[in-house]
């Protein structure tokens, strides 16, 4: 199995780290020609959603990447990635719009831009929680199912092939929720 991490902006190094210390075979996306080659899976990384979503649509691969997630092809996005993945967007534009969630941008506010806390995670246990300038997710509907909240926000959701989190398992040395993300990949 093969991992594709979006490399046009944002924290995607810190993810092809994980995917290495997991053993998990990977590359990154950088141009129109990178979507071309073989894989199964894609890491959406944190940045800057507004910015990710252009160059997605300037570099002409928006299409073939929305296509074939919904073809179900699996999904892990991390803040920016969450964004860009939810069908609505509060404060901003929809960008891929695959997942039943509304997410809200930059939603903790200026105190809070970023912060750290440990909570439960659905199926895994308490994981570390680094969130930066993060959204949160307002709602879930349709198929997408709560997997961890924190300060009574939900921070991560899974629907089918998807999985998102408002924060960013990447930065920590815990590799438990990219395990969980290569099992579900497996698994489809
Ligand atoms: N605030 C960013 C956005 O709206 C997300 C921040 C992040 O990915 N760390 O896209």
């Amino acid at each position: 199995m093969t991992i594709a991490v979006l490399a046009l902006q944002g924290a995607f190094a810190e993810h092809g780290q994980m995917l290495d210390k997991l053993g998990a075979d990977h590359f990154e996306i950088r141009q129109k020609r990178d979507i071309e080659k073989h894989f199964d899976a894609l890491i959406l990384p944190g940045g800057e959603s507004t910015v990710m979503g252009k160059l997605l649509k300037d570099l002409d691969i928006f299409d073939t990447l929305k296509r074939r997630i919904e073809e179900g092809m699996p999904v892990f996005g991390t803040c920016a990635g969450l964004i860009l993945l939810a069908k609505e967007v509060e404060g901003g534009t929809t960008h891929l719009g695959t997942m039943d969630i509304r997410v809200k941008r930059n939603a903790y506010g200026r105190q809070l831009g970023s912060f750290y806390t440990e909570e439960e995670f659905e199926g895994i246990g308490r994981v570390p929680m680094t969130f930066i300038r993060a959204p949160y997710i307002e709602e879930t509907f349709g198929r997408a199912h709560v997997l961890a909240r924190a300060a009574g926000k939900i921070v991560a959701a899974r629907q089918g092939g998807h999985l998102v989190t408002a924060f960013h398992p990447e930065l920590s040395e815990d590799t438990r929720i990219h395990e969980y993300f290569l099992e579900m990949c497996k698994a489809l």
